[in-house]
């Protein structure tokens, strides 16, 4: 397999993280998971201006530009043939001796790599299980952080409870997933958190508001609380790698009918049309 290290394609076996890179010892970096459909990269213009968002926001400059990035992006797709799968791409602060402080001149280090993934058909079809946490992380959910200790932590409680995602809440209110964003619907209206510091704003969730307005479902980025989530008609997940997921239980209780809704069967179908153009053109 071939991969993408600091701006050259070459084998996996060549490429080397040093002991001291700042993205291995302090999770001190940002990263991107961009989707492939029939070859091609879902959203890439969205995924990467995001992934330069969250860099200047930690204060990492780059080299080198969107365009050229893409580019590379292509080539290592084309490269390892990679037809259903996605690209990871994570950007490190750089190699330094160990301390909190860095110096201004250091070299970030970028990683880059394709994988094959299959839709995750039976979940989109059945539903799933999720379990409610309290939302402990930073106040800077805005930025894909590296640092993902306590995504990591929760996901595997979930994971370990028979659940396929935890439904996070701060102060009462819902943010989001663990890795994706959160939609509850009550009386044939979608709500979903607002964009602030205290969700990711999901490229998936996006595309969610423009099919809400497309097919004139009527939403609002209003938070639900703890208390209304218990009564909520439907609720789904979103990310680029689930696309849109149902929720059918929540902490071993019914979602609404305890089966899919009407609105997430309406958006998963809006979906699936939105990511197929691409693959029709190509055959
Ligand atoms: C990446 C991520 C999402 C989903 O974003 P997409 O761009 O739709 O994949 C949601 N929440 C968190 C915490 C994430 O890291």
């Amino acid at each position: 397999m071939k991969v993408l290290w600091n701006g050259s394609i070459m084998d996996r076996s060549e490429s080397k993280v040093d002991i001291e890179d700042r993205g291995y010892q302090f999770g001190d970096g940002v990263y991107e998971v961009i989707r492939i459909y029939n070859g091609e990269m879902f959203a890439q213009k969205e995924h990467i201006d995001r992934l330069f968002n969250s860099a200047n926001e930690i204060g990492i400059e780059l080299a080198f530009e969107k365009k050229d990035l893409e580019q590379q992006f292509n080539e290592l797709i084309q490269e390892n043939q990679v037809s259903e799968g996605g690209i990871y791409f994570q950007i490190s602060r750089g190699v330094a001796p160990r301390k909190h402080q860095y110096k201004k001149d250091i070299q970030p280090q970028t990683v880059g790599y394709t994988f094959s993934l299959k839709k995750p058909e039976e979940e989109q079809t059945n539903g799933v299980a999720a379990i409610t946490a309290q939302d402990m992380r930073w106040l800077r959910c805005d930025i894909k952080s590296l640092n993902l200790l306590y995504n990591v932590m929760t996901k595997q409680k979930a994971s370990e409870q028979g659940a396929f995602e935890a439904v996070l809440i701060r102060d009462g209110y819902v943010t989001e997933g663990t890795s994706s964003n959160i939609f509850a619907v009550k009386d044939g209206e979608v709500y979903t958190h607002p964009v602030n510091h205290l969700i990711l704003n999901g490229i998936t969730r996006r595309e969610l508001l423009n099919i809400f307005e497309n097919e004139h479902i009527p939403f609002e980025e209003k938070a639900i609380t703890e208390e209304e989530l218990g009564s909520v008609d439907e609720l789904f997940m979103a990310s680029t790698t689930a696309e849109v997921i149902p929720i059918i239980t929540l902490d071993g209780k019914d979602v609404g009918s305890g089966k899919p809704g009407n609105v997430t069967r309406k958006v998963q179908e809006a979906f699936q049309k939105r990511i197929v153009p691409a693959n029709i053109v190509k055959q």
